[in-house]
C-alpha cells in the first residue's frame, strides 16, 4: 500500500496520471468504490515487459489475463491493425461482409476439428458463451425437443460474468448466491478428482451418468472448460474424464459445449485442449488469445448438425447480432495472431516454458504454506493452503520487478509464449520469494495476507 501511495504522490502534479480521479470515478474489475484496490499506471508495453508511469519495468506473468500470447507491440499484429485502421475500422455486419471476417473464418475452420464449420463472432468471451447456450437451446427447438433447456456442468468452472454464463460458473465461488433467483438454476456435478495425466476416477463418471439418467430429457447441453479449470482455481484434470464426458453426452443426447476461451491457441501444450482427450465438441467458444490479446473479439463455432437444427427452429434464424459483430479491426488482429500461431513456433516455446517452470517451481513444494505446485504447458501454479489478499501482495511482486496477480489461494503465471528463459526465471523466482515469505510469516501476522472476503 505504501508503495502505491508514493507512486501516486510523485505524479500528483501530472494531470494525465490522476490516480485520485481514477480511484473516485473508475470501476476496475471486481472492485469496490468504497475501498479502492491499488492500481499501478502502465504507460507502454513491449515484448514481455510493461513500462510504468515512473519508468519502472515489470516482467509480465499474466499475458494480460492470458490473452497476449505473442507479447506486446508485436510488429506483425501492429502492422496488420494499422493497415486495417486506415481502410475500414468498422462496418455493420448485417447485410454486409468483409475480407478480414472471411479470412478469419477460413483460418478458424482450418485450425479447429473437422466437424466445426460455422462461426459466429461476438465481442467478448462471456458473450461467446451466451451465444453457445442460445445455439444449444435453439438447436433442440429445431429438433422438436423444446423442453431441453437446462445446462449441466462441473463445479469449480468459470465461463464469464453475464447472466447465462454466471449460471454455469461454480455455484459456491461464483455469483449464484449474490443474485439469487435472477440466476437460472442449472445442474452441477462435482469437479473431476483425477488430475491431468491420471486415469479417470470412476466415481466421477458415475456421478455424471447418474445426473444424465435423471435429467437428460431437460438438458440441452453440457458445458465445461477442457483440461484446465482457470478462474475456478487453476486445476488440471484427467483427459480421460473429458473423453467420458463426450461419450455420455452422445449416449444421452446432450450437446457438448467446450469453452476454450482460456485454453485455446496452444496454452496447455496442444493447439486446443480438447485434443488432449482426442474428442470434438458440438459447440466451441474462443476468445482471449484469439487476437493475440490486442483487442476484444470472441467466436462461437458449431457443427453443420447444430446449425441445421437452429435454422429449422420456429424462429428460422439464429437470434443474436451484436452491433460490433466481426469488427474488421479485431478480425485483422486475429488474422495476424493466427498467422503467427500457424508458423508453429508456439509448440517448442510452450514445451520449453513447461520444462523450465517444472524445474524452477519444484523447490516451492517444501515451503510450509504451499499446498501444491503444478505446471501444464505455459501455466505455472503454486497453490497455497489458504486464500490470499491480492491487494496486499501486489506491491511485493512489483518490488521484485514482475507483474503477477494472485487470486483465491493461487500464485500463478501464464506468460506470453515469447518470454525469454531469463525473464521466466525472474517470474518463478518472484513466485517462490512470495510463497516463502508467506510460509515464513508467523501465524499471528500471516492474516495480513489472507483474504477475508
Ligand atoms: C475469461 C473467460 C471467459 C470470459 O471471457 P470475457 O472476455 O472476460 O467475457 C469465459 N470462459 C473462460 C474459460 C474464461 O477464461
Amino acid at each position: 500500500m505504501n508503495n502505491e501511495n508514493s507512486v501516486n504522490s510523485v505524479n500528483s502534479e501530472n494531470q494525465a496520471w490522476d490516480f485520485d480521479f481514477d480511484r473516485q470515478h473508475i470501476w476496475h474489475p471486481y472492485t469496490s468504490m468504497n475501498q479502492a484496490f491499488p492500481v499501478i499506471g502502465v504507460e507502454s508495453a513491449d515484448g514481455c515487459e510493461l513500462t510504468l508511469n515512473d519508468g519502472t519495468k515489470l516482467i509480465d506473468g499474466t499475458s494480460s489475463w492470458w490473452a497476449c500470447v505473442h507479447g506486446y507491440n508485436h510488429p506483425k499484429i501492429i502492422s496488420a491493425m494499422s493497415k486495417q485502421l486506415n481502410m475500414l475500422p468498422h462496418i455493420m455486419f448485417g447485410g454486409i461482409t468483409h475480407t478480414p471476417a472471411i479470412e478469419l473464418t477460413k483460418k478458424l475452420i482450418e485450425m479447429t476439428c473437422k466437424p466445426l464449420t460455422k462461426v459466429f463472432f461476438s465481442d467478448s468471451g462471456s458473450i461467446a458463451v451466451e451465444v453457445a447456450i442460445k445455439m444449444a437451446l435453439q438447436y433442440w427447438q429445431g429438433i422438436g425437443k423444446a423442453n431441453k433447456q437446462k445446462l449441466i456442468t462441473i463445479k469449480r468452472g468459470y465461463h464469464g460474468d453475464s447472466f447465462a454464463s454466471m449460471s454455469v460458473c461454480d455455484p459456491d465461488n461464483g455469483m449464484h448466491t449474490m443474485f439469487g433467483d435472477a440466476v437460472t438454476k442449472q445442474h452441477f456435478v462435482k469437479a473431476p478428482q483425477a488430475k491431468f495425466g491420471e486415469p479417470v476416477n470412476s466415481g466421477d463418471v458415475e456421478a455424471l451418468r447418474h445426473k444424465f439418467i435423471s435429467h437428460h430429457n431437460s438438458i440441452a447441453a453440457m458445458i465445461l472448460e477442457p483440461i484446465k479449470q482457470g478462474a475456478g482455481g487453476m486445476y488440471f484434470y484427467s483427459a480421460e474424464y473429458l473423453k467420458e464426458v463426450r461419450a455420455l453426452c452422445d449416449e444421452f443426447n446432450v450437446l457438448l459445449i467446450i469453452d476454450e476461451i482460456a485454453t485455446g491457441f496452444g496454452r496447455t501444450g496442444k493447439l486446443f485442449a480438447y485434443e488432449h482427450a482426442d474428442i470434438t465438441p458440438d459447440i466451441l467458444c474462443l476468445g482471449k488469445a484469439l487476437t493475440g490479446g490486442y483487442i476484444s473479439l470472441a467466436a462461437t463455432l458449431c457443427t453443420d448438425k447444430v446449425a441445421k437444427g437452429i435454422s429449422d427452429s420456429p424462429a428460422g434464424v439464429f437470434m443474436h447480432g451484436p452491433t460490433f459483430m466481426a469488427n474488421p479491426l479485431a478480425c485483422s488482429a486475429a488474422n495476424a495472431s493466427l498467422d503467427l500461431i500457424n508458423e508453429g513456433k508456439w509448440q517448442s516455446q510452450v514445451i520449453n516454458l513447461e520444462k523450465q517452470m517444472v524445474a524452477e517451481l519444484e523447490e516451492a513444494k517444501c515451503y510450509t504454506a504451499v499446498k501444491d505446485v503444478r505446471v501444464l504447458g505455459s501455466i505455472g501454479v503454486i497453490e497455497m493452503d489458504h486464500s490470499l489478499n491480492a491487494a496486499e501482495l501486489q506491491p511485493h511482486f512489483t518490488e521484485l520487478g514482475v507483474w503477477i496477480r494472485v487470486f483465491g489461494s493461487v500464485i500463478y503465471i501464464m506468460p506470453p509464449y515469447t518470454i525469454s528463459p531469463k525473464q521466466l526465471t525472474q517470474l518463478t523466482t518472484a513466485m517462490k520469494v512470495v510463497a516463502k515469505m508467506i510460509s515464513d510469516t508467523p501465524a499471528s501476522t500471516k492474516k495480513v495476507f489472507i483474504s477475508h472476503g
